[in-house]
């Protein structure tokens, strides 16, 4: 082992959605940043990847995050400018169910509260507008233009390449064995050394239990599968499609996204929130026959063109709360360490403005940022 100590004002540990959007704020600040990662630039073996995530603002898991995406979606605008990439794009999306589920409900909820511009179609008008969607007659469903999907890589990768040109050091194949509070920073230590710094900010993602085992909220991590589907009649009609969530009568969720990848993309789309406990070490990569038969039935029940094969899945984790709010603070028991992580399946629209409160946290201790919700001592249910 060589041991390199080399002092930074800031080490960030963690370089996936929302350690690399961490890097870059507080590079961008002029910090000396050092950024280490246990694996390659915006790898697979995290939740970072899959070419797509949605981004919306009626956002139904809670008003409260409204302020925040309305943030993030200017940076969005900035990212895109700024690295020259298609890092997200809107193609509309639609929220369908019963009326008083919660997809449905809270989207209009929050849509309302904030003067969020979105229009409310009945089951008929659903069909009219987006001849593919065959909801159950009775449901409706909330019509958001501003929705639309990031590209989970290509934001990584931007924010990387910002944060290098920012002059931050970035590591990769290199975890943090451990990291610990010296008499005037931080330590952590790899098997290639050891480095000292103010300040740290930790964004572990689904390895959360193993560094900050000792915080407050639990996590659970799930395995969750993607699916690739060929829509019958090919992949042309479905190239404008809106990003959609369905909720069935029995609250279970799924969602997916237009053909964004071209004729042979397939069209993606998957469970969310429906997935087996897992680690890091012990996810299950193979996705069997019965669970690619149990996604097309489900989705052919609003789209039934999604009939076709399926052209190849890919299987990635959720960091769940209790709650399923996420963590984002300074540590309760180090002031010059801040968390964030416990996504809970829906933290990648999000990941500019974590950045930015990140990057607030870290250097000035306090962001203006409505972040109440995410307090690692918020009382959750074990
Ligand atoms: C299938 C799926 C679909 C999703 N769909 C959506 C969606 O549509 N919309 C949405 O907003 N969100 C969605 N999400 C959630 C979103 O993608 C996540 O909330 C977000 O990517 C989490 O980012 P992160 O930085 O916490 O984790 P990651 O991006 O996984 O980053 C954590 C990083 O820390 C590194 N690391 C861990 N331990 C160490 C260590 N000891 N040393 C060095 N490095 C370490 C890891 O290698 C990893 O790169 C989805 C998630 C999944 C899995």
């Amino acid at each position: 082992m060589t041991t390199t100590t080399t002092a930074y004002d800031v080490i960030v540990v963690g370089l996936g959605g929302m350690g690399s959007a961490a890097a870059y704020h507080v590079a961008a600040r002029g910090h000396r940043v050092l950024g280490l990662e246990r694996h390659q630039p915006a790898h697979a073996r995290g939740s970072s990847h899959g070419g797509s995530r949605i981004i919306r603002q009626s956002y139904f898991e809670d008003p409260g995050y409204v302020p925040l995406l309305l943030r993030a979606y200017e940076l969005w605008d900035k990212l895109a400018v700024d690295a020259q990439r298609e890092v997200y794009r809107l193609t509309g999306g639609l929220f369908v169910g019963p009326p008083d589920c919660r997809t449905v409900a809270g989207s209009v909820l929050a849509g309302r509260r904030w003067g969020l511009a979105h229009e409310v179609l009945d089951a008929a008008e659903i069909t009219a507008r987006f001849p593919h969607f065959t909801p159950h007659p009775g449901d409706i469903a909330l019509y958001e233009a501003k929705a639309g999907f990031a590209r989970p890589e290509l934001t990584v990768r931007a924010h990387l390449d910002l944060a290098d040109r920012a002059g931050a050091t970035l590591r990769f194949d290199e975890p943090v064995l451990e990291w610990s509070q010296t008499r005037d920073g931080v330590r952590v230590r790899t098997p290639r050394g050891s480095y000292t710094a103010g300040r740290l900010v930790i964004c572990p993602g689904a390895w959360a239990p193993q560094l900050l085992a000792e915080l407050g909220v639990p996590i659970t991590v799930e395995r969750q599968v993607m699916y690739w589907l060929d829509p019958i009649g090919g992949a042309a009609a479905f190239a404008d499609h809106p990003i959609f969530i369905s909720e069935n009568y029995s609250g279970a969720q799924i969602y997916g996204f237009p053909a964004i990848d071209g004729p042979r993309g397939g069209v993606k789309v998957a469970f969310f929130r429906k997935g087996l406990a897992c680690t890091p070490e012990t996810i299950d990569r193979v996705v069997r026959p019965r669970e690619i038969d149990e996604m097309r039935a489900r989705v052919t029940e609003l789209l039934p063109a999604l009939a076709g094969g399926c052209r190849h899945t890919a299987t990635c984790m959720y960091s769940n709360t209790p709650d399923q709010h996420f963590v984002i603070a300074r540590h309760p028991g180090y002031a010059n360490v801040t968390v964030a992580y416990g996504f809970s399946g829906h933290g990648f629209k999000f990941v500019p403005v974590v950045g930015e409160i990140l990057a607030d946290l870290c250097i000035e201790g306090v962001t203006a940022h409505p972040i109440s919700l995410f307090d690692p001592q918020r009382p959750v249910t074990r």
